[in-house]
C-alpha cells in the first residue's frame, strides 16, 4: 500500500500521526537541493512501504531524522509512538551521519551497522531506504561529498542488500553510485550502448509475442512475460571481465517469464527449447541448485529468430519477488503466516540469519583490537559481502564461503581439527592441492592426519578470516610447545 493510503487507512493510527509529526518537526526545514526537508522523509517511507513493511518501520522512516536533525527528544518519540517506533528511530540514529572518510570512520560505520543489523533488521531496512532518497538526489551535493557518499554506498550499502538478497535494490543502488565513481567510463558506456540497447529491445519486443505463442501451444500461460535490460555498472563489470570488448556481451537484455509454480518453471523451458535450439552450457537450474544468497530461477539462452541469441529466465512470482526483496519477502511471507507480534519478528529474523550473527560475534572481536581498522574493512569485505561460492561435503552439506575459497578454508569451515589435521584434498573425487581455487558446487573431501599441525605457508593462499586465526592461533600453540620442549630438553641435559 502507498503511503497516502497508509495514512488515509487509519487518520489515528501510527503511520498517519507519525506522517504530522514529521511534517511539523522538520517545519521549513530544507535540503541543499532546496526542496522542504520533510519531502526526504516522505520517500524514505514511500520505499519502506513499497516493501510492504509493518506500519512500526514505515512511522520510524518518517520520523528516522527527527532526533537527530530537528532535536525532537527520543523520549517525545517514545511516548506518542512506542516502545517500538522509538527503539527503531533510536538505531537509525545512533548509525548517525559519520563521514566515510579513513580507514577508521569506515570500520567505525560499519561496525555501527552490524550491530543494528545483528538486533533488528528493521533498522537496516529503514537505513537503506534512506540511502536510496539520498543516492536518488545526489547530484544536488557538492562533488567532494558525492564520491564519498557513492563510495559508501557502492562498498557497503549495495553489497549489504546483495547479502540480504535485496538485488533489485543493490542494483539500482550501484547504478546510482557509478557515474559519481566512475564518470569517465560511464559516459563511454552511455554512448557506446544506446544504439545496441536499442536494438536489443526492438528485437526482443518482436520475440515476446512468439515466446508467449510457443508456451500456449504447450499449455502455459505465463503471469507475465518481460524484457528487462542489464544495468549499467554490472555491464561495466562484466566488460571489465571480456576485456572491455562490447561485442563479446549479448545479455544486454534478457526476457523473464513469470508462471505459476515450479513444475510450470520446468515445463516453460521445454516449451522454450521446443520452439528455440538452446546454446550448450547456459542452462542453469538454480532452482535445483540456488545461489548461495538464495536466487531462484531457470536460466538459458535459445538461439532464436533470426538467429539471435536470447537470454529467458523463467521463475515463479514467488521467486521473483523473493529475487528482489530477498529478506524483505521473507518477513512478508512469515508476516502473512503466523500471528507472531510486529516488534520481535525483525529481532528473531536477525537471529535466524546465521551470516548475521556470524557477523556480530566477528565484528565484536575485531572491535577489542581497535588498532587495525584497515584489516577489519578488509576482511569485512571479503568474508561478508565479497561474492559467495558453495562447496559441498560428500555427505552433500553445503558450506558457504567466499570467492577464492580454499579446501584449507573449506577443512575450517567444517571443523577446527579438520582443518589443522588437513594434509589432501579430494575436489569432484580427484586429488587437489591444498591452495586449489573452489568454484559453486564442488564436492570436497579434506583428507585428514592425525596430530598434524598447520603450516605457515597456508597462510598465504587461505580467503577466510576464520581459517586465518585458527592457523595462527595453532601456530601459536605449536611454538610455545617447540619452546617448551626445548627448555625441557635442556633441563634434562643439564641433569
Ligand atoms: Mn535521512
Amino acid at each position: 500500500m502507498a503511503l497516502k493510503e497508509l495514512v488515509k487507512k487509519d487518520p489515528l493510527g501510527l503511520v498517519a500521526r507519525a506522517y504530522a509529526f514529521a511534517e511539523l518537526a522538520h517545519g521549513p526545514q530544507k535540503r541543499r537541493s532546496g526542496e522542504p526537508y520533510f519531502n526526504h522523509a516522505k520517500a524514505t517511507a514511500e520505499t519502506l512501504a513499497e516493501w510492504k513493511m509493518d506500519d512500526a518501520t514505515v512511522a520510524a522512516g518518517l520520523l528516522h531524522d527527527t532526533v537527530e536533525d530537528t532535536g525532537a527528544p527520543l523520549e517525545t518519540v517514545r511516548k506518542d509512538f512506542g516502545e517500538d517506533v522509538a527503539f527503531l528511530v533510536d538505531g537509525v540514529t545512533k548509525l548517525g551521519h559519520l563521514k566515510y572518510r579513513g580507514a577508521k570512520e569506515k570500520a567505525e560505520n560499519l561496525r555501527k551497522m552490524v550491530l543494528a543489523l545483528s538486533q533488528d533488521l528493521r533498522v537496516i531496512f529503514i537505513k537503506l531506504a534512506d540511502r536510496l532518497h539520498n543516492m536518488r538526489t545526489l547530484a544536488a551535493l557538492p562533488p567532494e561529498k558525492q564520491k564519498r557518499v557513492a563510495l559508501e554506498t557502492d562498498e557497503i550499502y549495495a553489497s549489504l542488500a546483495y547479502r540480504l538478497g535485496m538485488h533489485h535494490l543493490s542494483g539500482e543502488l550501484q547504478d546510482l553510485a557509478f557515474p559519481y565513481l566512475h564518470p569517465d567510463e560511464y559516459r563511454w558506456l552511455l554512448a557506446e550502448t544506446r544504439e545496441r540497447y536499442g536494438e536489443r529491445l526492438d528485437y526482443l519486443k518482436k520475440v515476446k509475442p512468439l515466446l508467449a505463442r510457443a508456451l500456449a501451444a504447450r499449455g502455459i500461460h505465463p503471469v507475465a512475460i518481460d524484457i528487462r535490460a542489464k544495468r549499467y555498472a554490472s555491464l561495466y563489470k562484466k566488460l571489465l571481465r571480456r576485456g572491455m570488448d562490447i561485442e563479446k556481451v549479448h545479455d544486454l537484455a534478457a526476457m523473464r517469464v513469470i508462471v505459476n509454480s515450479v513444475a510450470g518453471c520446468y515445463a516453460a523451458l521445454g516449451a522454450v527449447h521446443e520452439a528455440w535450439p538452446p546454446v550448450p552450457g547456459r542452462i542453469k537450474d538454480y532452482i535445483a541448485v540456488p545461489k548461495p544468497n538464495g536466487y531462484r530461477s531457470l536460466h538459458t539462452t535459445v538461439l532464436g529468430p533470426g538467429h539471435k541469441t536470447v537470454e529467458i529466465q523463467i521463475k515463479t512470482q514467488e521467486m521473483a519477488e523473493e529475487n528482489e526483496h530477498g529478506v524483505a519477502a521473507h518477513w512478508l511471507y512469515d508476516r502473512r503466516r503466523s500471528g507472531e507480534p510486529v516488534a520481535y519478528r525483525g529481532r528473531r529474523l536477525a537471529k535466524e540469519l546465521a551470516w548475521v550473527q556470524q557477523l556480530a560475534a566477528w565484528q565484536e572481536k575485531f572491535a577489542e583490537r581497535e588498532e587495525h581498522p584497515e584489516e577489519f574493512l578488509e576482511a569485512m569485505k571479503k568474508n561478508f559481502f565479497a561474492d559467495r561460492i558453495f562447496a559441498v561435503t560428500p555427505r552433500g552439506d553445503a558450506i558457504d564461503l567466499p570467492l577464492g575459497a580454499t579446501p584449507i578454508d573449506f577443512a575450517y569451515h567444517i571443523h577446527t581439527d579438520v582443518g589443522n589435521g588437513a594434509v589432501g584434498a579430494k575436489v569432484n573425487g580427484a586429488i587437489a592441492t591444498l591452495d586449489h581455487k573452489l568454484k559453486s558446487g564442488d564436492v570436497v573431501e579434506i583428507l585428514v592426519q592425525k596430530g598434524k599441525k598447520p603450516s605457515d605457508g597456508w597462510l598465504r593462499f587461505v580467503a577466510t578470516s576464520i581459517a586465518r586465526d585458527h592457523i595462527k592461533a595453532a601456530l601459536k600453540k605449536k611454538t610455545l610447545f617447540a619452546r617448551m620442549a626445548g627448555a625441557a630438553a635442556k633441563k634434562v641435559r643439564r641433569g
